[in-house]
């Protein structure tokens, strides 16, 4: 049976009417740029997440950027992130005119090992950019109290992460990105909260950020041909904002949805490979799933032989960015970064979407199941 990584269009049937209506009215108003439904969705986006703004920006990688300038990062200053993500998370960190630093990971949850960002603190580090991979949270105490206690911006890259939640000791549940300076998300089609097209946010409950956020977005300015900076153009679309609308109303069900496709994937690899471990003060919102194997050999097989049955997967990520020609100047190799490096070798991801039937997860299982033993008997 194919299974795909992803199916788009699984979860459109139930909520067709609502979005064609939405997108209808966009039409019939033609407010492309910057219409209400703008600013209506970045109402209901900041109180979903618990955030005092939220700012629709173009898509994720611009919210990273725009994200980073608003905080005051700029040239000559250092950002530590982790390697094990897409580039956009760097690639902006450079794009200011910043440098990424790469930290390690941790080996159970694949997020920035707070220890190994303290060590590459310099009187430099101006930042800190988590990135809470495939929707597993970071352990944000540990990385709030370092930035903290050295005065540190922390931006968090949820683009793979939103309903996301996180519980700080003696606090409450917080969603994900709502826990730093800013928050920034992705609405490209395939993340939790997919737009029909390019999408991206940026929250914030500091007022000074989302007064820049706004101007960034727009040129630099707040009113017409009237520039106190310099910006970008990068508007949330109109069409975009009144579709995320509709899609806000119903993602809370997807991620219940998600985990409970990763409680049976798991329950079916017991003892077969290693399957996400998420510790108790966390939700993870499953935008991925990530298997670890115990060595590079029975991953690539597994990959092989799903290949072979036709059921997608993908690993994310094959080549972690110290590893990336396009930071070879940083001088990055193998073994500055161990536990990165023996992940990157030994991970690959199934099909993750809320609408897999139970025939699916047991296909997919059952090929992974059949792999290993293949592997183990060569
Ligand atoms: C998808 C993604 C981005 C970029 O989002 P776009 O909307 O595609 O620009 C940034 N960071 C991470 C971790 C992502 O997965």
């Amino acid at each position: 049976m194919k299974v795909p990584m992803v199916d788009m269009l699984a979860g459109y049937p139930p909520i067709k009417d609502e979005i064609e209506t939405a997108v209808k009215n966009v039409f019939n108003k033609a407010n492309f740029i910057l219409g209400e439904e703008v600013t209506k969705f970045e109402k209901e986006f900041a109180a979903h997440n618990g955030t005092k703004y939220a700012v629709g920006v173009a898509n994720g990688t611009d919210a990273l950027r725009m994200a980073f300038i608003a905080s005051g990062i700029k040239k000559g200053d250092e950002v530590i992130t982790t390697p094990f993500t897409f580039i956009a998370t760097s690639e902006t960190i450079t794009q200011v005119g910043a440098t990424p630093v790469f930290a390690d990971i941790d080996p159970v949850t694949f997020n920035l090992d707070p220890k190994s960002v303290e060590k590459k603190i310099t009187p430099k580090t101006r930042a800190i950019v988590p990135v809470h991979l495939y929707g597993m949270p970071c352990d944000m105490d540990a990385l709030m109290a370092i930035a903290k206690k050295h005065n540190l911006i922390v931006v968090e890259d949820t683009a793979q992460a939103f309903t996301g939640k996180y519980k700080p000791a003696g606090g409450d549940w917080k969603y994900l990105g709502s826990i730093g300076h800013c928050g920034t998300y992705s609405f490209f089609p395939a993340k939790n909260l997919g737009a029909f097209g390019d999408g991206g946010a940026i929250t914030t409950s500091d007022d000074k950020i989302y007064e820049t956020l706004k101007q960034l977005r727009n040129h630099g300015s707040k009113v017409r041909y009237h520039h106190e900076m310099e910006g970008f153009n990068s508007r949330l679309d109109t069409v975009q904002a009144a579709v995320l609308s509709v899609r806000l109303k119903h993602v809370e069900k997807w991620t219940e949805m998600r985990n409970a496709v990763a409680a049976r994937y798991a329950e079916a690899l017991k003892g077969v490979c290693v399957t996400p471990v998420v510790p108790a003060n966390a939700r993870h919102s499953f935008n991925y799933y990530t298997l670890r194997f115990d060595t590079k050999a029975k991953r690539d097989n597994a990959q092989k032989y799903l290949t072979e049955q036709q059921i997608s997967n993908q690993i994310y990520y094959p080549i972690a960015l110290h590893l990336q020609e396009a930071y070879a100047h940083l001088g990055g190799k193998r073994g500055d970064l161990p536990v990165c490096d023996a992940v990157m070798d030994t991970v690959f991801s199934l099909p993750m979407y809320p609408e897999l039937t139970g025939e699916q997860i047991k296909t997919v299982t059952d090929a992974v199941k059949a792999s290993v033993s293949v592997a183990v008997g060569k």
